[in-house]
């Protein structure tokens, strides 16, 4: 996952590019062409950062905003899909 460039600003956690709260859209649109196992562990590692960054946030609000996301993503079944 290189050159991704709706990377979040620590400690704040708001997008390089488009000042909105990480993920933003254009971040989980990205990402939504990623294998589902390495978008999971991708943002698994980013809430452990933001965990640290935003000590005030519950772990709800957390997951509510890194990890449930990714589930909402539809996932492409089988490989005729396009
Ligand atoms: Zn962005």
């Amino acid at each position: 996952m290189s050159e991704f460039e709706h990377a979040p600003l620590r400690p704040s956690w708001l997008c390089v590019v488009d000042g909105k709260p990480w993920p933003c859209d254009l971040a989980l649109a990205r990402m939504a062409g990623e294998d589902r196992y390495s978008r999971a562990i991708f943002m698994s590692m980013m809430l452990d950062q933001a965990a640290q960054d935003m000590p005030t946030a519950t772990p709800a609000e957390l997951f509510e905003r890194f990890v449930a996301p990714t589930r909402a993503t539809p996932i492409p079944i089988g490989g005729g899909g396009r």
